[in-house]
């Protein structure tokens, strides 16, 4: 039984970095003309209205997105991501939606480029299908991701973007989620592997990393921004992103992304990484 909602968590500083970091990605594989595929082994719903009942209950966004709104400074990757948010609020000056990742991936493909979607929970499914069902080049799995994403690769593209972006609501998944990279990387070694990772209790975390920087795999960045100091009371104090295979550059736009979020969306006792952990 699923209870994770992505709805009580959209646009919160976590998924900022998330998906500004994503959007630098897009663009870095767009300077190659030749297509590439996305592929997102938890999907989510696509789209979150900020004045639901969910977003509402947490008010996590005012914390995230809503912090950059209306800025004038931001850097480029970041004034690319507020764009794109201004652009699903259909232009309007009040921030009143957030995109999912498909929905900004959307935003950002080419014309044939092909989209694999997982999501497992229902209600999130059927709004993925009514969003986006019409489009032939864009597939909507009801099934495990992690599954699927073995399934999935190698793309016939032979280039492809892979979001693992689970919900971690099971132990296991610490375990599950690392192994399921290996084994994909193995019949799609070329691939661009950015893995989520909260950090709740940052030995789980970094256990679950560590299977990754000792897998024997290279090229491995790991972006990160902590709002608070590490604890052990309840809650996510730090997120981040695990990164195969960056595209050439991506360390240069992550930093500018990093120093700008690291003073606006810091809570006290935070503190932003970017280290190669695995070199190539
Ligand atoms: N990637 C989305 C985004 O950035 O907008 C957010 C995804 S959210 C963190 C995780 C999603 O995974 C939830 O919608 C949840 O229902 C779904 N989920 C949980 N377990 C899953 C599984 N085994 N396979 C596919 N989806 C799953």
């Amino acid at each position: 039984m699923l209870s994770y909602r992505h709805g009580y968590h959209a646009g919160n500083y976590a998924d900022v970095l998330k998906h500004s970091v994503l959007l630098q990605v897009l663009k870095l594989m767009h300077k190659k003309p030749t297509p590439f595929a996305y592929i997102d082994t938890h999907a989510g719903a696509g789209g979150y209205a900020l004045s639901d009942e969910f977003s509402q209950k947490t008010g996590e966004y005012l914390e995230g997105v809503a912090k950059l709104w209306g800025k004038e400074d931001l850097p480029e990757p970041l004034t690319e991501y507020i764009a794109d948010v201004t652009h699903f609020n259909q232009g309007k000056p009040e921030l009143s939606f957030y995109p999912g990742s498909p929905a900004f991936v959307d935003m950002n493909s080419y014309e044939k480029e092909r989209m694999v979607l997982h999501e497992l929970h229902g209600a999130d499914h059927a709004q993925l299908e009514e969003q986006f069902s019409g489009d032939r080049y864009i597939r909507i799995v009801k099934d495990d991701g992690l599954k699927g994403l073995i399934a999935a690769v190698p793309p016939r593209e032979r280039r492809g973007v892979i979001l693992v972006d689970p919900s971690y609501e099971m132990k296991t998944d610490y375990q599950d989620v690392p192994n399921a990279i290996i084994k994909a990387h193995k019949k799609f070694a070329t691939g661009v592997y950015m893995l989520w990772y909260p950090v709740v209790n940052r030995a789980q975390t970094e256990g679950m990393l560590k299977i990754l920087a000792q897998s024997g795999i290279k090229n491995q960045l790991r972006i990160e921004q902590s709002v608070r100091a590490d604890s052990d009371e309840f809650g996510m104090t730090a997120a981040g992103l695990w990164i195969i295979n960056p595209p050439w550059k991506l360390d240069e736009a992550a930093k500018e992304i990093l120093d700008y979020l690291s003073p606006l969306l810091n809570q006290g006792g935070g503190k932003v990484t970017m280290t190669l952990e695995v070199g190539e």
